[in-house]
């Protein structure tokens, strides 16, 4: 039996349509997020500029207002960053370094590290947040 939405005989409903590929799963939503991608869609920059979502997807029109990520994007980079680093930071001590040369090695590639992590963990954190229905994301059908 042939669906109403569907184009022709054989062609899959919404394959030339231009209603966006919703996600199927919250990791695909993730996925979105860590790519800096509209969860909904993905077909739009969730954060234009580099931590600043943008108010609306121009994509397929979700309201990313009632996004409320906080720190919790920087203390995911900062334990990824720390359990990256820390078996490295014990390798140079058993070596013999001091704490002022590990600081000064260590430091900028952790600052790094983290900075790199923020954006993708912020967008991950929202698509969480929109795929949960938290905050003011409304759930969808
Ligand atoms: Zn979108």
């Amino acid at each position: 039996m042939q669906t109403p939405t569907s184009a022709a005989p054989g062609i899959e409903p919404g394959l030339w349509s231009r209603e966006p590929a919703r996600p199927r799963s919250m990791w695909e939503a993730m996925a979105r997020g860590l790519k800096n991608q509209c969860p909904r869609c993905g077909e739009t920059k969730l954060m234009p500029r580099f931590l600043k979502p943008a108010a609306h997807c121009h994509g397929c029109g979700l309201d990313l207002t009632p996004q409320r990520a906080d720190d919790f994007p920087a203390y995911i980079s900062m334990i990824i960053t720390g359990h990256l680093l820390a078996p490295v930071v014990i390798a140079m001590a058993m070596a013999g370094w001091t704490p002022g040369q590990m600081a000064v090695t260590v430091m900028p590639g952790a600052a790094a590290l983290m900075l790199g992590l923020l954006q993708p963990a912020k967008g991950a954190v929202i698509a969480v947040q929109w795929w949960n229905s938290m905050h003011g994301f409304r759930r969808e059908g």
